[in-house]
């Protein structure tokens, strides 16, 4: 199927596998895949290397806004994979440790910051022919996008989830503490001061809560091909 030049954003709850479905996209399609969550993440990095948080989690705003124009984040398509470099070092690991996952939060709250990722991924998503995953990338970054989904399943079908995927790796956890963490996740996100997780007026529902990837795939195909049937060849 020829896909337009469109750029597609998917926003949506935490653990509503939202970048697993916007990878396959971006490689079904031939798209990039843009990964802003770890744009977040690359900056957390930074100001933790740079010991800009304090014990309190509070960060040293000034001295972040100062650095961010010298903070050289970027993707690299490598293997097939988009990973992230700040400089010339692969840190598609190492942001995606506890240390930064405890930190983004408070430092995706400031507005330098966010400034800052929406400035690059508007740069990138220029070109189109981008999938972007995010929170706020159909409502506030790409309010032109041409396709926006919004993300969402029932909290207890995500908390079970994140479950199995934490026990996989180990971790001895309890389902209610579990479900309890994704309700508060959930408030905390859409209730932040900044660029708060909402649902853009135009984009298109899409509850996964009993899907597949497949389904979820197929439903995306369809979707394409009915709303740009006019600019399929
Ligand atoms: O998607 P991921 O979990 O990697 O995102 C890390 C954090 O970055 C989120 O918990 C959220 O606080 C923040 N974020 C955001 N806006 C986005 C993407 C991520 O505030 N568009």
């Amino acid at each position: 199927m020829h896909i337009p030049d469109i750029i597609i954003a998917i926003d949506g709850y935490s653990s509503t596998g939202k970048s697993s479905f916007a990878k396959l996209i971006a490689k079904e399609f031939g798209f990039m895949y843009l990964d802003s969550g770890a744009l977040y993440r690359g900056v957390t990095l930074y100001a933790i290397e740079h010991s800009m948080i304090g014990d309190d989690n509070v960060a040293d705003e000034a001295a972040l806004e100062q650095a961010l124009p010298g903070i050289d984040l970027h993707f690299v398509q490598e293997d097939g994979e988009c990973r992230t470099y700040m400089g010339d070092r692969c840190i598609e690991k190492v942001i995606r440790s506890l240390a930064v996952s405890r930190k983004v939060s408070p430092i995706s709250a400031l507005a330098p910051v966010r400034e800052y990722v929406d400035r690059k991924l508007r740069e990138l998503g220029s070109r189109k022919r981008v999938v972007i995953d995010g929170r706020d990338i159909g409502s506030t970054v790409f309010p032109d996008a041409e396709l926006k989904i919004f993300m969402t399943a029932d909290p207890e079908v995500r908390a079970m989830r994140r479950l199995k995927e934490m026990q996989a790796k180990g971790e001895d956890v309890k389902f209610e503490d579990v479900l309890e963490n994704v309700r508060e996740r959930d408030y905390i996100d859409s209730h932040r001061k900044v660029s708060p997780l909402t649902r853009a007026e135009d984009a298109i529902v899409l509850d996964n809560s009993r899907m597949t990837m497949d389904d979820q795939m197929e439903w995306i195909r369809r979707l394409v091909a009915e709303k740009f049937s006019n600019d399929l060849v």
